[in-house]
């Protein structure tokens, strides 16, 4: 179960991975490692990473043509690419942002302004991991300190239902499907029935209280999570 957002490394030199690896481990995200594209493509078919950190010239193919082939998949598609080059000049740029990057990178560049571009991208892709504090009518999800307020009172919440509250609140108001909240909350490498959603939205349901009506079964669809009504006169 991935809490810590995983970043995929695609770097041939391995001062470069090494130092960025780190920075990325004290920044909360989980490191790994590609040297080339066969390799990196042999990490995205194992476990879907959160982000790719992607270098421009690499052995075999390039960061240019990966990054082409990534974005028409279906699979990787929605996977944030952030380009990492030693080119810095304009016609380049408009290259790697035209091949899909979502964004670019010179080097050499301070690892803090990296963290940040990364936490950028995710907020952009995937709001749900980047650890910002979200509200949705009396009920808050802070993603930072893994904390639920309802009223302004704490809820007692399990990591899993926890994960799975953080991601219907920054996808709020759509319907997810049993397999799109498997894919999105446990991962997509993790094999298990649809059921085991129904189990913890009932689990939800349960610790949200009050609050539990906000989640939404959407008959023959799957789950939803919207601001309660506003109060209707009872005729
Ligand atoms: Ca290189």
């Amino acid at each position: 179960m991935n809490q810590q957002p995983r970043v995929l490394i695609v770097e041939d030199e391995p001062d470069i991975a090494e130092l960025v690896a780190v920075n990325l481990r004290h920044g909360g995200f989980e490191p790994v490692w590609a040297r080339d594209g066969v390799a990196a493509q042999r990490e995205i078919d194992a476990v879907l990473p959160d982000v790719i950190l992607l270098d421009w010239m690499l052995p075999g193919q390039s960061g240019l043509t990966l990054a082409r082939r990534w974005r028409s998949h279906a699979r990787t598609k929605g996977v944030p690419i952030l380009m990492l080059t030693a080119r810095g000049d304009e016609p380049d740029k408009v290259q790697g942002l035209d091949a899909g990057a979502d964004d670019y990178i010179t080097k050499p560049f301070s690892t803090r302004e990296l963290l940040a571009r990364i936490r950028a991208v995710l907020r952009r892709r995937a709001p749900e991991q980047a650890g910002t504090s979200v509200k949705l009518g009396a009920l808050l999800v802070d993603a930072a300190t893994h904390t639920v307020m309802w009223q302004g009172q704490p809820i007692k919440i399990s990591p899993t239902e926890f994960r799975l509250l953080n991601y219907l609140i920054n996808h709020r108001d759509r319907v997810h499907s049993r397999a799109q909240l498997l894919d999105k909350v446990w991962g997509d490498h993790v094999f298990l029935e649809e059921r085991t959603v129904d189990v913890h939205i009932k689990r939800l349901r349960e610790a949200l209280g009050a609050a539990g009506a906000m989640v939404e079964t959407v008959r023959g669809t799957g789950y939803r999570l919207s601001a309660p009504p506003a109060p209707t006169r009872q005729d």
